[in-house]
This record gives structure tokens, C-alpha cells and sequence, in this order.
């Protein structure tokens, strides 16, 4: 028993509360800009792609927002989540420190996705909304979004990107299931997809595209809208559920991390877990270091420029002041498709501008190797995402051993690989390769762009 400490909440010691960071930054975000006229954007000229409620919430500047009572009804079916001390990966890597990890893959759709896809569908359906458009990268946000909107009675059809799609048959049965219809993306269904087939037929697809794919179809049908899995304001504000119960989580355990550490896509789960921990360090003099994990293949944080950029390929979006590698930049085929994004938040991106976060790159292989290693000790086969916050979590604790001073370490396990076997038998194979990225390549992405 000593191996697996659990540390839960009880039901009614859930936070009925999301916490929004844009209360307490000391810079705000820039505004995103029209992409036209490149002016702030207005709220009427987000109407076509979202409901009012989820418009105001991206620029919403309170503390608290209240969870509807309907979504905390469904939160709890998988809610509050657990935490687990590490005790045998501790044991394994042989460390002083003690390493925590918050626990996400037990809801439905398997990942921390299902906290932003249950309110999301929740407010289309108050202001009568009948059908949704989305992307999904490893299928993981299309999946959680498929439940949501069969739930409240909305209809979802999903661009999936393709070597995803091919990579990953079972996330597409699993929406299909939830009664979603599933396109592989570039499609011949948008001219966003006609555009990039035409530069290249064999595209494998990327985020940015399938996002222009669903922004395109939303737009053009006034019956239809949009919802997007991460990098917005209110997506992030709906992951700090996770930050909120760990703060609960942690004292009960009677300790507080001196290191929180997440995977980073385009930065929800990240956003989820630190968030409210740097509410901590803003207001309450606490002074943990938040550590976002990229993919070394998609270092937008790393080595990306932070200015204006397009959310979406073809450049449908609002312009957003993030860190990013180019609108046009296509990763790597790394298993990894959840980090597969160009960009990152404008709130995570003024963070680290400010110093508040710090980033990190990792290479697919090593993270293969400590999330097999995390399988074997803690019994839970993580998704190759989360095995870029094992990895950080583990090279921030031998990193602490080596300087003598042992540290308490939170990461976020932000879903279970039970679809992405395909990916941990390559890595078994010896097929799993590391991708180097030339700062030439970069360079080139970004000189398209400025
Ligand atoms: C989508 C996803 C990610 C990456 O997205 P973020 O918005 O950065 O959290 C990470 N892990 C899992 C399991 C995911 O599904």
C-alpha cells in the first residue's frame, strides 16, 4: 500500500469555482486583432464561431467564474480526480525528492479534455446552438467533445487530422460511437483543405490546417459553430478544476510543490495544474517554478518567436501575440499528436514572456523510456503527451538530486495511452525515431510570417 498513496476528495469537496488568471497577471495579454483589418477584435466579430457566454469569458477579468450546476453534475462523474505520490517511481529512479502526479485520464474520453468539452457544449446548448464544428489532433479532444455535445443534444462533426486518423483508428470508432461524424483532414470538403491538397496531396495535416478546415465551416453556415480543445482563454480557465483540487490535494498530503510540471500542446493542461498555483506565488508569496514540457520536434516555446500569428494554417483566425513557429510549420510525425500545435496561448505565452513559467524541450525516444518506466512502477500506461511531464518531472528530480537539495515535485498525467499502443509497440520495434529540428527550418517557417 505504501507504493501507492492515493490522496482523493470527496464529492462535495469539489471546487465549484474555475479560477481566471487574467484577474491577477501583471501584464495582460495583447488583444487579438481582426485578421483583416487588424484591429481588436470585437466581440460580435466572434459570434459566428462562438456563443456569447464563452465570448465573454475569453476576455472576462474576475477572480472566480461559477461552474453551472449542469457541468459540475457531469464533472462528477469522473471528478474530483486523484493523486498519486510516485512512490515506486521514486524508488526506481532512486531520488530524494517526492514526486506527485494528478491523475486525468479517468473520465470518459480518457484525458483532462473532457473539463473544457462538457462546459463548451453545455453554453452552445443554452443559446440553442444545433451543431458544432472541431478539430482533433491524436483524437483525444474529439473524442471528449463527441460525448458533450451527444449529451446536450448538439451535433459534431469532427476534422481529424490524418496520420492521426490513420495512426489512430480506434479514437475515430470511439467518436463515431458518441455519434460524431469524423473527417481525415486536409479534406476536399473546405477550400482551407483543397488549398493545402494543392501544395501537397500527401499532407499528413496538422493542427493548424484541420483548424482551418472547422473554422471555414462554422463561418460560412450560420447554423453551425465552432469549439476549440486548448490555447483560448476560456479553454484554460475551464482546466483549472485540475490546479484547484490539487491545492486541496496537496495539503491534505500536508506538503506543496516546489515544481509543477505538465506536458504542453497548445497549453490547457499545463494551464490547468499551474494556474492556480501561480494565483499562489502572485498573491500568497508561495514560490513554486511551473515547468511546461514541448516536444523537441515542436519547441514553440523553446525556439519559437514570440508576435502575431494566425491560430490556423490558412489564416482564418484572429491574429493571437503568442510564442509560435510559423503558422505554416508542420511538425514532425511524432506519437505525440497532442503537442503537435504551432502555437501556444496568449496567456501561457505572456507568462513566460514575463518570467512567471519556464519551458523545456524533450525527445520522443526518452520519453518513451520513462513512460514505459512509469507503466511499470505506477501501473498506469500513460499517453505519449503525458510522457513528456513524466520526463520532466524525472529530469527535474535527478536534477535536484545531483544539486543536494530535494524537491517536491506535482506533474500533471494528463490521460492513459490505451489507444496509443500502436505507438508504444514502434517504440518497442526500435522504429521510433528523434526528429532534428535545424534553427534554418524555423527561420524559414517564421520569415513567412513577418
Ligand atoms: C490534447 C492533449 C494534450 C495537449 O494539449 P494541451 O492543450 O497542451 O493540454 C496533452 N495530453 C493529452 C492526453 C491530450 O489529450
Amino acid at each position: 500500500m505504501k507504493n501507492f498513496k492515493k490522496i482523493t476528495l470527496n464529492e462535495n469537496e469539489m471546487p465549484t469555482k474555475w479560477y481566471n488568471i487574467m484577474a491577477d497577471m501583471p501584464n495582460k495579454p495583447l488583444p487579438p486583432l481582426h485578421p483583416a483589418t487588424k484591429e481588436p477584435i470585437t466581440p460580435e466579430d466572434l459570434l459566428p464561431l462562438f456563443p456569447m457566454e464563452l465570448i465573454k469569458q475569453e476576455a472576462a477579468t474576475d477572480r472566480f467564474i461559477d461552474i453551472p450546476e449542469e457541468v459540475l453534475e457531469l464533472y462528477k462523474t469522473y471528478r474530483p480526480s486523484p493523486v498519486f505520490r510516485a512512490s515506486a517511481l521514486e524508488k526506481a529512479i532512486g531520488t530524494s525528492c517526492k514526486i506527485y502526479y494528478k491523475y486525468e485520464g479517468l473520465s470518459y474520453a480518457g484525458s483532462h479534455k473532457a473539463n473544457t468539452a462538457i462546459p463548451q457544449a453545455y453554453y452552445n446548448k443554452m443559446e440553442g446552438v444545433k451543431k458544432l464544428t472541431t478539430e482533433t489532433g491524436a483524437g483525444q479532444w474529439g473524442s471528449a467533445l463527441s460525448f458533450a455535445c451527444q449529451y446536450f443534444g448538439i451535433d459534431l462533426e469532427v476534422f481529424m487530422v490524418k496520420i492521426s486518423y490513420e495512426q489512430k483508428p480506434y479514437r475515430k470508432m470511439m467518436m463515431n460511437t458518441y455519434n460524431a461524424s469524423v473527417i481525415p483532414s486536409p479534406s476536399n470538403l473546405t477550400e482551407a483543405g483543397q488549398q493545402i491538397l494543392n501544395q501537397d496531396p500527401d499532407s499528413p495535416g496538422s493542427l493548424g490546417i484541420a483548424i482551418s478546415e472547422a473554422v471555414e465551416r462554422a463561418a460560412k453556415n450560420p447554423d453551425v459553430k465552432y469549439s476549440l480543445g486548448s490555447v483560448l482563454n476560456h479553454v484554460l480557465m475551464h482546466q483549472t478544476i485540475i490546479g484547484e483540487e490539487a491545492l486541496l490535494q496537496m495539503e491534505k498530503a500536508g506538503d506543496y510543490p516546489d515544481i509543477i510540471v505538465g506536458c504542453f500542446g497548445g497549453g490547457s493542461n499545463f494551464s490547468g495544474i499551474s494556474f492556480p498555483f501561480i494565483r499562489e506565488n502572485i498573491l500568497n508569496g508561495k514560490n513554486t517554478r511551473m515547468v511546461a514540457i514541448e516536444p523537441a520536434s515542436c519547441p514553440k516555446l523553446t525556439r519559437g518567436k514570440f508576435m502575431y500569428d494566425f491560430g490556423d494554417s490558412v489564416g482564418l483566425t484572429p491574429l493571437l501575440a503568442m510564442y509560435t513557429l510559423g503558422h505554416n510549420f508542420v511538425p514532425a510525425k511524432i506519437h505525440a499528436g497532442g503537442l503537435r500545435y504551432h502555437g501556444a496561448g496568449v496567456l501561457v505565452s505572456q507568462l513566460l514572456k514575463d518570467g512567471l513559467i519556464e519551458a523545456q524541450s524533450k525527445y520522443q525516444k526518452e520519453c518513451f523510456d520513462n513512460g514505459v518506466l512509469f507503466a511499470r512502477t505506477e501501473a498506469i500506461i500513460p499517453a505519449p503527451e503525458a510522457n513528456y511531464a513524466i520526463t520532466g518531472a524525472i529530469d527535474e528530480a535527478k536534477k535536484a538530486d545531483k544539486e543536494g537539495t530535494p524537491k517536491t515535485i506535482l506533474f500533471n498525467l494528463s490521460g492513459h495511452g490505451h489507444f496509443d499502443l500502436m505507438a508504444y509497440d514502434k517504440y518497442f520495434s526500435g522504429e521510433l525515431v528523434d526528429h532534428e529540428l535545424a534553427d534554418a527550418e524555423i527561420n524559414a517557417s517564421l520569415a513567412k510570417i513577418s
